[in-house]
């Protein structure tokens, strides 16, 4: 692993946090995730804006722009052979201000970014069951930022499927319509149709999510963004999860019932390397 962090790179895992930085007291830290593999890295400049719009969304005054943060990525990259897949994680968090419980110190915003081995996983494995911990409502936490401090629910989330021997979890939103899973979002397909929950400022609105949506919708799949229950999973010929780290996932199992890895699923795969590798 290689840290970015106040002008240059350092090996392996830095010490970057003060005992009294407002993020090591009250949790004021956004991050993204983004990768690379087989030479190509979809959608980083994405990934740097995210990370920009969380650390404002939090109240914070990014001190790099997107356009920055990707040249440092590429250049951490570059590091690497060519064919070595790996996990971009640019951060910031707020360094001042933690004597008070209100809003960070704008001005105290840091930035880092690691980079680290990290092979893509494969495309069916996943086990998926509902989990019994929701997603918080928009007026209940800071969900518009992908922030570090909303995470330990989605590890409670995983750490709860994994005891009932399940890989990942949906979770819901405060009115039971399905949200994502604990590390991604997910999406089913019904007679030929996919469907996918509409975001409603629960969940993650994913990059991954988009683009899947758009290559599917430009391949003349019907892509459907709805309020959607557990029982439209339950029903669901196939189902597939979207996220940075692998990409597209598909599922053998959902709850008690044995699923096939899909035709659909193998196609939004499919489509997915093909734009990443600019076909
Ligand atoms: N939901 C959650 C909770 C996530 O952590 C992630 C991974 N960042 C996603 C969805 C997928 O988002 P993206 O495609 O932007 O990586």
């Amino acid at each position: 692993m290689r840290t970015w962090f106040k002008g240059r790179w350092h090996e392996g895992n830095p010490a970057i946090l003060g005992a009294a930085d407002h993020a090591t007291w009250l949790g004021t830290l956004v991050f993204d995730g983004a990768r690379t593999f087989e030479g190509v890295s979809p959608d980083l400049d994405l990934h740097c804006a995210r990370v920009v719009r969380s650390a404002r969304a939090m109240g914070m005054e990014p001190p790099v722009e997107a356009d920055e943060i990707e040249r440092i990525a590429r250049e951490g990259i570059a590091m690497y052979p060519d064919d070595a897949e790996l996990y971009i994680r640019p951060m910031m968090w707020s360094a001042e201000g933690a004597a008070n419980l209100i809003a960070p110190d704008p001005g105290s915003c840091v930035f880092a970014l690691t980079i680290e081995d990290f092979p893509v996983p494969p495309l069916g494995a996943i086990s998926l069951t509902v989990s019994p911990f929701r997603r918080p409502r928009p007026d209940m936490a800071l969900t518009e930022a992908k922030a570090a401090c909303l995470y330990p629910n989605n590890g409670r989330m995983l750490t709860e499927a994994k005891s009932r021997g399940f890989d990942n979890a949906l979770s819901l939103d405060f009115e039971d319509n399905v949200a994502e899973t604990a590390t991604t979002n997910a999406f089913l397909v019904k007679d030929g149709v996919v469907r996918t929950p509409v975001p409603n400022g629960t969940f993650l609105d994913g990059i991954t999510r988009q683009r899947v949506i758009a290559l599917l919708r430009e391949d003349g799949t019907e892509v459907e963004e709805a309020s959607l229950r557990v029982e439209d999973f339950a029903a669901a010929d196939e189902i597939f999860l979207t996220g940075n780290a692998a990409k597209v996932m598909g599922v053998k199992r959902f709850e008690e019932r044995e699923m096939q890895l899909g035709p659909v699923t193998r196609r939004a795969r499919e489509l997915y390397w093909s734009y990443a590798h600019g076909a």
